[in-house]
């Protein structure tokens, strides 16, 4: 099929809840990916981090085609051969506790705002969270969203979210009231234009939700699987939060979700509390294990550093020579280039058609979040192409 009839498709049959840019996805591999007419990009912002080690990483297929073999699905009454083994992986990497599995972010910050109300027992049930923080798109999960535009036209939304600015510890403090049970945050906000949590600002948290006994929640469903230099973002911060949430890099492209809970709260879900029939499925889990072998055994987090720094250092040399960039934000890597121009999306659009494909957010902010197994080689193809597309600017 050529494109044209793969978008009348589209139009014909799919609904429209998408902005989506001219371009069919037919092949990937490692960082590159190929389109309908057999154009090669540079994929540099692969599926908003899900193929976060790149496309078709031969880890994750090894583990795919073993459990091919084997079953696809089996329900959660039973148990299967690697649901176990994953959780177990995921809590030596974070820290002693439990796992729920689900298939995306929203639905693991579903769990998590459940999970809270069930902690505060129908005497506590509000939740907040920040100020253009980004966690899915169910009805609860929008209204715990802090921007606006997720919510037109779905009133009335859930009670109980209060939204404060990022990095103010004193509006979180002025928020808190005898109903408040839980604060959920992103280490680093990825939606939001790539901010970071300060160091102070995460401690002096966990010290206040331990006192008033608050639950202390992370959204890593963009920051996990090592984007960020470590496993999981909130490990640069000397805090450990009470529950995360993991999805998009978890299953190395296939839908998988996580809520991880500590000691203290495993117990709060009980048998018949809260289920999803697709959750940890025996392929899923596969590939999420798959991911984990690729991050051990090709020393992943070390490469996320020491290519972080590289790009980063590369584009402050290019914020030399040129005017309209700004600010470099972000960690590991995860990057957020501020552009000095109202809108940058049209940047985006052009490094597309020079074969790069990167996003752009909040209207001025490009996000750039390659494959973690990217190289210097990789890095400099990608900011070359870049660099000729704000030439012309
Ligand atoms: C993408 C994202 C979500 C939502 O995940 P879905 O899989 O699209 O439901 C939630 N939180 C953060 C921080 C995200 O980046």
């Amino acid at each position: 099929m050529d494109f044209g009839e793969i978008k009348g498709l589209y139009d014909d049959y799919v609904l429209s809840t998408y902005t989506r840019t001219d371009l069919c996805l037919v092949k990937g591999e490692g960082v590159w990916v190929w389109d309908t007419n057999g154009k090669k990009y540079l994929d540099f912002f692969p599926g908003w981090a899900v193929s976060g080690i790149g496309h078709r990483h031969p880890k994750v297929l090894a583990r795919l085609e073993e459990q091919l073999a084997k079953i696809l699905h089996v329900s959660n009454n039973f148990y299967n051969e690697l649901q176990g083994t994953l959780a177990e992986k995921i809590i030596e990497y974070s820290f002693p506790g439990k796992v729920f599995f689900s298939n995306s972010g929203a639905e693991a910050n579903e769990g998590a705002i459940k999970l809270a109300r069930c902690y505060g027992k129908g005497k506590r049930y509000e939740i907040i969270t920040m100020e253009k923080s980004f966690h899915g798109r169910t009805l609860a999960t929008l209204t715990a969203t802090g921007q606006d535009k997720v919510k037109v036209g779905f009133s009335p939304l859930p009670e109980g979210f209060k939204h404060v600015p990022f990095n103010h510890i004193d509006a979180f403090l002025a928020a808190i009231t005898e109903k408040t049970v839980a604060v959920i945050l992103e280490p680093i906000q990825g939606e939001g234009g790539v901010n970071t949590a300060d160091v102070k600002y995460m401690k002096d948290m966990k010290k206040i939700c331990e006192e008033k006994d608050i639950l202390f929640i992370v959204d890593e469903v963009q920051t996990c699987m090592g984007r960020t230099g470590k496993m999981f973002a909130y490990k640069h911060f000397g805090i450990s939060p009470d529950a995360m949430t993991l999805a998009k890099s978890l299953g190395g492209g296939l839908p998988i979700g996580a809520m991880v809970v500590s000691e203290k709260i495993k117990d709060v879900l009980g048998a018949g509390s809260h289920a999803s029939t697709f959750g940890g499925s025996p392929i899923v889990s596969a590939a999420a294990l798959g991911v984990f072998d690729a991050i051990e055994e090709e020393n992943l987090l070390e490469n996320v550093a020491k290519m972080g720094d590289y790009l980063v250092s590369r584009l402050r040399e290019m914020k030399g020579r040129f005017e309209i960039i700004g600010k470099i934000k972000g960690k590991g890597l995860m990057i957020g280039v501020e552009l000095n121009i109202g809108d940058a999306s049209i940047i985006a659009e052009d490094c597309m058609k020079e074969g790069l494909l990167i996003n752009c957010t909040q209207k001025n902010i490009l996000r750039i979040m390659p494959p973690i197994t990217v190289n210097k080689t990789d890095i400099d193809l990608a900011l070359e192409k870049l660099s000729k597309v704000l030439e012309k600017v």
